[in-house]
């Protein structure tokens, strides 16, 4: 009864603003993700899960908690668009699929989700794993640390695409499974393209992932085809509607994206051979790009290591990575909205960061790459308190050692996170 009742106590006390701890932290620089700018030296105030004010220079605020981050540079959290929590590729993936259970990858998945919080992103959008919404539920009831997730589930695949989980299965077993259905990702036709959704629903999602071209590491000859037709994809974006999803289309071909944004999807994700006149079409319709520039570095680099990918795949991986990045510059040339996403889970957990600097690469400048991993991430997400540092906002919280903006391979140097006003990673963790 004690417990119980100073528990109470305790959740009383942090509805209650009057009585809640300020915590004021003080740092060198300040990423506005609003204006793009940096602000130099500021505190930021935080009460509770929230930013509380943001004041130039070192404010004191009497009994309040201080965290002197020094010369560090702050930052929003950081939000990637495009992880998959529940898996890292390694030489063994494709066997593994065979031998483990979905709960030896959740206790892996564990580290991924570290990983990925303690180099500053404090929000994840998972684009394909039955995993992600249990782990999703698991960090937010505090069993695990990690960021917050929003997650797609099982993404939705047509037969023998990317995302139908028996390709390259041999007879027998694809005899004793029997044949994907909505429930598992696989569609044909529109009435499976609304139930599918409406099972997503069901089992917990945040938003609808589609796979509306082939894929490169699926065991399956071209990453380019459409495998959706337009009127599947209209019923995927009907149905998600009515019950508050948007819809994320996986495209690396050309026709597969055109019908994708013409079907009405929020993001196309990878986009590798997307045309000038595509890339029009999504700039006039508002439709967002995730690069995913990292997922191409890797699995290029990959490609070279005899035996790392099985042999269908090597081509496909070994072409895709110069593409993306020709892809990406020209999109960024023609001002097509492009918000932040690696394909972590293709590349490493933690390594997410990298992102920025290909990005920078591409041709876009620090601060615009900044602005796709905050501001512009949170309005794909439609989370309005989330992707800036102002009152009000969740106070999600990264600090860097340097200027990013000078030197954008300071996102790499992560020396400080919080979430939801909680230290996730100290200082004094710093190496
Ligand atoms: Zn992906």
């Amino acid at each position: 009864m004690t417990l119980r009742f100073s528990l109470l106590a305790a959740s009383l006390s942090l509805a209650l603003p009057a009585h809640a701890a300020t915590t004021a932290l003080h740092c060198g620089n300040l990423f506005d993700a609003a204006s793009g700018r940096l602000l130099g030296p500021s505190t930021v105030l935080v009460q509770n899960e929230r930013v509380q004010a943001v004041r130039p220079g070192r404010v004191e605020v009497a009994g309040a908690t201080v965290i002197d981050l020094g010369d560090h540079t702050c930052s929003p959290g950081w939000i990637d668009l495009h992880v998959h929590v529940g898996q890292q590729s390694n030489p063994n993936s494709f066997s593994e699929g065979f031998r483990l259970d979905d709960v030896d990858f959740a206790l892996r998945a564990t580290r991924y989700v570290r990983r990925t919080i303690e180099a500053g992103f404090t929000t994840v959008r998972d684009m394909g794993g039955e995993i992600a919404p249990h782990l999703r539920d698991a960090i937010n009831q505090g069993v695990i640390p990690g960021p917050r997730i929003f997650a797609a589930g099982k993404s939705i695949a047509t037969t023998g695409g990317h995302g139908d989980p028996t390709n390259g299965w041999n007879r027998r077993l694809s005899t004793l499974a029997g044949p994907p259905g909505p429930t598992e990702g696989v569609i044909n036709g529109p009435d499976q393209a609304r139930q599918a959704v409406r099972q997503r629903y069901k089992d917990g999602s945040d938003t609808i992932k589609i796979t509306a071209t082939g894929g490169v590491l699926s065991y399956a000859r071209s990453p380019d085809a459409p495998q959706f037709t337009i009127e599947e994809i209209r019923a995927v974006v009907e149905t998600a509607k009515d019950y508050g999803f948007t819809v994320a289309a996986h495209a690396h071909g050309d026709e597969g994206a055109r019908r994708a944004i013409e079907g009405g999807v929020t993001t196309i994700e990878h986009g590798s051979f997307m045309s000038e006149r595509t890339l029009r079409l999504m700039k006039d319709r508002g439709v967002w790009y995730v690069p995913t520039l990292s997922a191409g570095r890797f699995v290029t680099e990959k490609a070279e290591i005899p035996g790392y990918f099985p042999e269908i795949i090597r081509p496909k991986a070994r072409a895709v990575g110069a593409r993306m990045m020709d892809t990406f510059a020209k999109a960024w040339r023609m001002g097509v909205p492009i918000a932040f996403g690696t394909d972590a889970g293709v590349s490493p957990h933690g390594d997410n960061a990298r992102e920025f600097e290909f990005m920078v690469e591409g041709g876009m400048p620090a601060a615009a790459a900044l602005q796709s991993a905050t501001l512009h991430a949170a309005t794909v997400l439609g989370q309005t308190d989330l992707g800036q540092l102002a009152p009000g906002f969740r106070a999600d919280l990264v600090a860097v050692a340097g200027n990013p903006l000078e030197d954008i391979s300071a996102t790499s140097r992560v020396v400080f996170v919080m979430k939801d006003g909680a230290v996730v990673r100290p200082l004094e963790s710093t190496p």
